[in-house]
């Protein structure tokens, strides 16, 4: 067969591990067997009734049009109202452009910024996208490595160490996927002040996380005055509203830059959905409770967990203050072999032991730059976290 001549362009950058993985769970379960998912990265609760009812009156009432590239005024105006009421942040709706999920965002915030050779600078671990698509839009990925005794944060000095003539970008989550890392306040400042003397290099702060927090209020980077014009804020309904499926996320931005995203999105998407668009402001400014609810359970699942992993000698973890998911140290198995003897040398290999053997997807860490850990959601019920610890606890103890 003749080979296809595809573009350069996708030699640049990888798909995401945690969609393969979640895609070979789906294989093997439509083959029979019982898999259990604990490689999710969504929220596994239903979207909120009253968010649910404003798309079926938008529906009603015709909002099957093109829109503003943006987003609606009045949801760009409702967005403005939930960072002033959540993150005591002051945008325009000018300021804001929304889009097909934060991830689209992402790609339409780095894709205005980056040039070739530009050097974008990533605490590691990181969330899988950050670095393919710093790629993808040519620049280069500076990967810092943090240290799981400084909560997988980034500090200071690293963060300094690591700023030359050619950072564009420092692109970081808090909450953080993979790590469940919370910056607090007073860390935030810290970065903020290396901030204000380099005034060249721009900051991505990703807060879709910021509800799913169990050590207190969210705190914004973007809250500091002095580096608030060289900020951008993301954000989205996906993991705080259970609306994964519905892609909307947004940006708040210096002017210029939403006017660049803007224009990138003109001529890739046009908009996002218009009948999401209707349902997202029912969800900005509508009942927190149902939100309030997953965050308990989401709490108590970390607790259930954190409990679980005590009891599996050679896994260390640290107790996650946000986000849904833990990120254990697993290298005292690397070396192992299992009993057909087939050694494992690494996480990759210890996550697709543990997929094809016990039957519990997970994701490694390699994919988010960290090879010693594996990532473990607990987006899923108290039974099925208990069913996949008991399964992944037998598969390590067997292993010699
Ligand atoms: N940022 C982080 C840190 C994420 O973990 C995710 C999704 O997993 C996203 C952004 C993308 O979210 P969305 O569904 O809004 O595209």
């Amino acid at each position: 067969m003749q080979q296809l001549d595809l573009s350069s362009l996708l030699t640049r950058f990888k798909e995401p591990e945690t969609l393969k993985m979640a895609k070979m769970g789906r294989e093997l379960r439509a083959k029979g067997f019982d898999i259990t998912d604990l490689s999710l990265g969504e929220p596994d609760f239903d979207t909120p009734q009253h968010i649910k009812i404003a798309a079926i009156e938008a529906i009603q009432q015709n909002y099957s049009h093109y829109t503003p590239v943006a987003g609606f005024l009045d949801l760009r105006q409702a967005i403005c109202e939930k960072l002033h009421r959540d993150n005591s942040l002051h945008y325009t709706p000018e300021q804001i452009v929304v889009g097909t999920g934060a991830k689209q965002c992402i790609a339409n915030l780095v894709l205005a910024l980056v040039d070739a050779g530009d050097e974008v600078i990533i605490p590691m671990p990181y969330w899988v996208t950050y670095s393919e698509i710093v790629k993808l839009a040519g620049g280069i990925p500076v990967l810092v490595k943090t240290k799981m005794e400084n909560g997988f944060k980034i500090t200071a000095d690293e963060l300094q160490a690591n700023i030359s003539s050619r950072t564009k970008l420092f692109m970081f989550s808090s909450p953080c996927n993979p790590t469940g890392a919370v910056y607090s306040e007073q860390e935030l400042k810290l970065l903020a002040a290396v901030f204000e003397k380099q005034e060249h290099v721009y900051i991505m702060s990703d807060e879709i996380y910021e509800f799913i927090n169990y050590s207190g209020k969210h705190f914004s980077i973007a809250q500091f005055e002095s580096i608030k014009n060289r900020t951008i804020v993301i954000n989205g309904l996906s993991k705080g509203y259970a609306m994964t499926g519905w892609r909307l996320g947004y940006l708040a931005a210096p002017m210029e830059i939403a006017k660049a995203c803007d224009k990138i999105q003109g001529q890739f998407t046009s908009a996002t959905c218009s009948i999401t668009q209707r349902a997202a402001i029912a969800a900005l400014s509508g009942d927190m409770q149902p939100t309030k609810m997953m965050i308990e359970a989401f709490k108590n699942r970390k607790d259930l967990v954190m409990d679980l992993i005590s009891q599996i000698p050679g896994m260390i973890c640290s107790d996650p203050p946000g986000a849904f998911y833990v990120f254990p140290e697993v290298k005292s198995f690397f070396g192992k072999k299992t009993v057909e003897e087939e050694l494992i040398s690494n996480a990759d290999e210890l996550c697709m032991y543990l997929l094809n053997k016990a039957h519990v997807s997970t994701v490694t860490g390699s994919a988010f730059g960290e090879p010693d850990c594996i990532r473990i959601s607990f987006a899923n019920n108290i039974e099925n976290i208990k069913t996949g610890f008991g399964k992944i606890k037998s598969a390590l103890a067997s292993l010699k």
